[in-house]
């Protein structure tokens, strides 16, 4: 069976990027098998692990995991680019990080600030690691911008905190250096943590699979830095320098991973909810504690990122509050709206019925309701067809809606092809005016139809409010429902006046 040539650019482009996909997917295998056993043959041969050629395999680890991300980053959907693109920035900081110490490892004197320069490295890593895990996807992006920032200040605070206890030119002494691991071990652990609870509250596969490929690293990655900072001798083997990259490549191979279908997960429990609204508070909840440690060494910065904290956490809480009243508003308008059609629908109308009806028993003044039906409107949604069904019904909306002469007209989509009309303050005339030009108006467009005449026509019933007090909107509804009968059973393509007793029924014909 040989291929059909693609047919459109989206079919094209769909191939190619299945194609790219296949490629990724062997590269994904054929990562781990290549670089793994090169690195370990690399450490084999070095004499400590802190020599160049350790140092090197471990930037190329993370450079090869930011270009993974960065690729995946590529094809993935709005939601999730950004996190990859985000996590490749992370991997870069710690590839330079590495970068700069092999430097001071070629440099023969060793250059000056090596040490500090990767340390202010290894901590801006953390920052877009933290931001990822503090601002959840779906929050509007002023309010992510936010996280940012704060994430920022964070690792500023977290940097001048390191600092405090370490030198220039490197870290001063054994205890400083202890603290310093201790620091780093903090940053690692929430990291992981914190990943695995994003992966625990994730809403749809694709967010699983991208916490479950950050969790995975977070996690690989703790262990592994833990143990070569805690436990591993200067004269130890070079060997291990292979736990410090692995979980570079893992990261590398699960971003090249063939990506799955999107698919929701069971529906958002309570915990991805707290998850949610939650997660935000990490950020200003770090900077609080960071602050507080800087206290005796930076006082004038600890009450800098106080304050940077609360202002910050206020303006993101602000934010999102505007945002969710805008999409209340936005929600609360929509449900009001017949979304075909573009006019009111049946529930705005009956609460207009039922406003109006209560204006005009205050005012005494008169009420008119108007129900227009589309003549043998299943015999041209039959013969038409749905979509030709539906261009006429915006059509008859958009011309019913041009004969409302007054501002407090409302014309409505009652359901169907029924439409409604309350018009307050008219009076018998007004109201038969009204409705008649309605069907004259539709009868003149000549809109295409199957039907008798080989046009769209409507047919109208008119009631109005008289016994004032005693009336209600059902009662009126239901005459004028009758009159609509009545000029239906009269031939369509007409107006039927139901007036209540005293006055007699009148019709205007075509
Ligand atoms: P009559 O002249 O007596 O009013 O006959 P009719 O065919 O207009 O009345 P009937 O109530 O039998 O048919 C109404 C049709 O309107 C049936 C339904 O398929 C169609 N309809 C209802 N809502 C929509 C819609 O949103 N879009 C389309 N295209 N058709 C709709
Ligand atoms: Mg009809
Ligand atoms: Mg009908």
């Amino acid at each position: 069976m040989s291929a059909s040539a693609p047919e459109t650019a989206a079919e094209h482009g769909a191939i190619i990027a299945g194609r790219a996909d296949a490629v990724a997917a062997r590269l994904a295998l054929a990562l781990p098998l290549v670089f793994l056993p090169a690195h370990a043959a690399v450490a084999l041969t070095a004499s400590n692990p802190i020599g160049a050629a350790t140092l090197l395999c471990e930037t190329l680890a993370a450079f090869i995991a930011a270009l993974a991300c960065g690729w995946r980053a590529q094809g993935s959907g709005n939601r999730e680019r950004l996190g990859w693109l985000v996590i490749a920035v992370a991997m870069l900081c710690w590839s330079a990080g590495v970068g700069w110490q092999l430097l001071g490892a070629l440099t023969p004197a060793g250059a000056s600030g090596t040490g500090a320069i990767s340390m202010l490295l290894f901590v801006l890593y953390g920052v877009p690691l933290v931001f990822l895990l503090a601002s959840p996807n779906g929050d509007p992006w002023p309010a992510r911008m936010v996280d940012a920032a704060l994430a920022l200040v964070l690792g500023l605070l977290f940097g001048a905190f390191i600092f405090s206890f370490v030198q220039l030119s490197g870290v001063s002494d054994a205890a400083g250096e202890l603290t310093l691991s201790l620091m780093f071990d903090i940053q690692n652990i929430f990291i992981a943590l914190f990943a695995l609870i994003r992966y625990r509250a994730s809403t749809n596969e694709q967010e699983q699979r991208f916490f479950g490929a950050l969790s995975a690293f977070a996690g690989a990655y703790m262990l592994g830095a833990g143990y070569y900072n805690h436990f591993v001798e200067e004269q130890a083997g070079a060997l291990v320098s292979l736990i410090v990259g692995a979980p570079f490549i893992l990261l590398a191979v699960l971003a090249l991973r063939r990506p799955g279908r999107t698919r929701a997960l069971p529906k958002r429990g309570m915990f991805a909810r707290v998850v949610h609204t939650g997660s935000p508070l990490i950020l200003p909840v770090s900077m609080l504690i960071l602050s507080a440690a800087l206290v005796p060494s930076r006082p004038a910065l600890a009450i800098a990122g106080c304050v940077a904290a609360t202002l910050g956490y206020g303006l993101r809480a602000m934010l999102v509050q505007l945002h969710g009243m805008g999409e209340r508003d936005r929600l609360a308008q929509l449900s009001q709206i017949d979304a075909l059609t573009g006019l009111p629908n049946r529930r705005q109308f009956d609460e207009a019925l039922r406003r109006e009806l209560m204006r005009a028993r205050r005012s005494g003044q008169g009420l008119a309701l108007l129900m227009i039906d589309i003549d043998h409107f299943k015999l041209l949604n039959d013969t038409l067809g749905h979509q030709a069904g539906d261009e006429r019904l915006r059509d008859v909306a958009g011309i019913l809606q041009s004969c409302a002469a007054r501002a407090t007209d409302v014309i409505a989509r009652y359901g169907g092809e029924e439409f409604a009309a309350i018009l307050p303050g008219a009076s018998p005339a007004e109201a038969m005016a009204v409705a008649e030009a309605m069907r004259a108006a539709v009868e003149e467009r000549a809109l295409a139809s199957p039907g008798p005449g080989e046009r769209v026509t409507v047919s109208i019933g008119a009631a109005r409010l008289t016994e004032i007090e005693a009336d209600t909107g059902q009662r009126l509804m239901e005459r004028a429902d009758a009159a609509l009968y009545d000029s239906k059973r009269a031939g369509r393509n007409r107006v039927t006046a139901a007036w209540p007793v005293g006055e007699a029924a009148r019709s205007v014909s075509a």
